[in-house]
């Protein structure tokens, strides 16, 4: 089935009932099904068809929706790109991935017309009072192309902490049923008001928001940019009763002064990066809704677990994994290792991708025997909740002593005066590496006194030797922070380095 099936489906049941809003700007199931049929009229007659690729550079407004489903509709593939991408890096992913148009944003002409130019890819701008004058003076193809479960519907470019940036191929039947399992999980419904302040063009609010969303029949309430204070208006205005967010969300969440009543709110959602347990337990505390934590990846066409709310979940836990989905831990050897020790999380499901797009040898890295290797490391408890370890690339070995990141950021939280915290391995001639703490403040503290508080929670080869306090740590807009992009600041004593 294709994926804009359920929105046809849909739009034939809800038809007037709204899909998507943006402040004033509502539109309808039916709307967004006619106007997607024109899009795909609008793309046919650029010769555009089956398999071919449509790179898609939009923030969150409803053209992304209808832009999206109307590539689809046509079953050509969409490309989601981040409209903040600079020239080298649209340039990168239109080069590996040839589409036969980029369809942009009017604010990011500029950029996408330069960035396309590299390989003579047309462009098209979308300018939202010109582009419903054309989409009125256009026919709807009535035809949804039949795809199968295996056929691919998107390719998503990773934000890519490391390395060279590889696009994942996910199907119609990935995403289909990605997002039907979230539906059926939280049990959406079409009085379901669900917050859109993930960004559209990635896995997590593309499958999450979007894609769940019309699989319920429910109604998104999209943010063009997250600010905390803004989200607070938006909940209680749209009477929003779903949010799913990163763990910055969360965090700018609770240092908001603004009023917490938001009664409505039944689920609360955080996944895309560790979410501090002190950050979990005063959100909760403040705003009265249990947050579940879900995990997962791209290649997973978003969620692979989730901690499940009520007497199924475990603080700091990501859960088990969903429906039809198997996970496990395993060794350098591929073998499952016991309860308890720590090995790389590997997927198995109909959620995994179908590869990496022109890239076999990626794709046989990451996929063995049918489990996706996540490169996440973690564990499993005698029940079988899962819990994450850290990145496998970000652990630290110090002097022959292997540190977990993670767990020393969860020590430099607990700390009232921290907002943001990485830990790091810095070269060092004789242990390999050294710790190192790079943390934003919300209250002013010495590096001195940071050193100590961990000093004295954890074993003594953990303890961050360094420390720098900087303004501002580098985030993806999907929560992330982006360990390889921070750079320390020169060398100081008041800031411990
Ligand atoms: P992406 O493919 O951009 O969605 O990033 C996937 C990565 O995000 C995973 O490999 C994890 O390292 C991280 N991630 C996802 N969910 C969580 C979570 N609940 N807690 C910690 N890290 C997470």
């Amino acid at each position: 089935m294709n994926l804009a099936d359920r929105l046809h489906t849909c739009a034939e049941r809800l038809g007037d009932r709204a899909v998507i809003t943006l402040d004033d700007a509502v539109l309808s199931y039916r709307a967004l099904d006619l106007l997607s049929a024109r899009v795909a009229t609008l793309l046919r007659g650029r010769g555009i068809g089956i398999g071919d690729r449509v790179a898609v550079m939009l923030p969150n407004v409803p053209e992304f929706a209808v832009v999206y489903y109307g590539v689809l509709r046509l079953g050509a593939v969409v490309v989601p790109l981040d409209p903040l991408l600079r020239r080298r890096e649209i340039a990168a992913y239109v080069s590996d991935c040839g589409p036969r148009l980029l369809i942009a944003w009017h604010a990011f002409a500029e950029t996408a017309e330069a960035g396309a130019a590299a390989t003579g890819t047309d462009c098209f701008f979308v300018v939202p009072d010109e582009f419903r004058r054309l989409l009125r003076g256009l026919p709807a193809d009535p035809e949804v192309v039949a795809r199968d479960d295996d056929d691919t519907a998107v390719i998503h470019y990773t934000a890519g902490t490391t390395g060279r940036a590889k696009g994942i191929e996910l199907t119609h039947g990935n995403l289909g049923g990605n997002a039907a399992i979230v539906a059926r999980m939280h049990a959406l419904g079409v009085d379901d008001v669900v917050l859109g302040a993930l960004p559209l063009y990635h896995s997590f609010g593309q499958t999450c928001s979007l894609n769940a969303t019309v699989h319920a029949g429910a109604r998104l309430t999209l943010m063009s940019r997250f600010d905390a204070g803004r989200a607070l208006e938006v909940i209680r205005r749209d009477g929003v009763t779903v949010f799913q967010g990163v763990p910055t969300m969360y965090i700018a969440l609770l240092d908001h002064p603004g009023a917490s009543d938001l009664s409505l709110l039944r689920i609360c959602v955080s996944g895309g990066a560790p979410l501090p347990l002190d950050v979990l337990r005063a959100f909760e505390e403040r705003f009265g809704c249990a947050i579940v934590e879900g995990y997962g990846l791209s290649e997973t066409s978003a969620v692979a677990a989730t901690n499940r709310g009520g007497d199924g979940r475990r603080a700091g836990s990501i859960g088990w994994p969903v429906r039809g989905i198997e996970m496990r831990v395993v060794g350098e050897d591929g073998r499952q290792v016991p309860c308890g020790e720590v090995g790389e999380i590997v997927v198995r499901g109909p959620n995994v991708m179908k590869g990496y797009w022109n890239n076999p040898a990626a794709t046989a890295e990451a996929i063995k025997d049918g489990w996706f290797h996540t490169g996440d490391l973690g564990r499993v408890d005698e029940d079988g909740f899962f819990f994450l370890v850290d990145r496998r690339r970000d652990v630290i070995l110090r002097g022959g002593y292997t540190v977990y990141p993670r767990e020393v950021e969860e020590v430099l939280y607990e700390h009232p005066a921290v907002r943001q915290a990485a830990v790091i391995g810095v070269p060092h001639p004789e242990l390999g590496e050294e710790i190192a703490a790079v943390v934003a403040l919300r209250e002013p503290v010495g590096a001195d006194e940071l050193r100590a508080f961990v000093r004295e929670r954890v074993a003594a080869y953990k303890y961050p030797r360094h420390v720098a306090i900087v303004g501002e740590l580098p985030v993806s807009p999907t929560g992330k922070i982006l360990k390889r992009a921070i750079t320390l600041p020169q060398a100081g004593a008041d800031r411990g380095l």
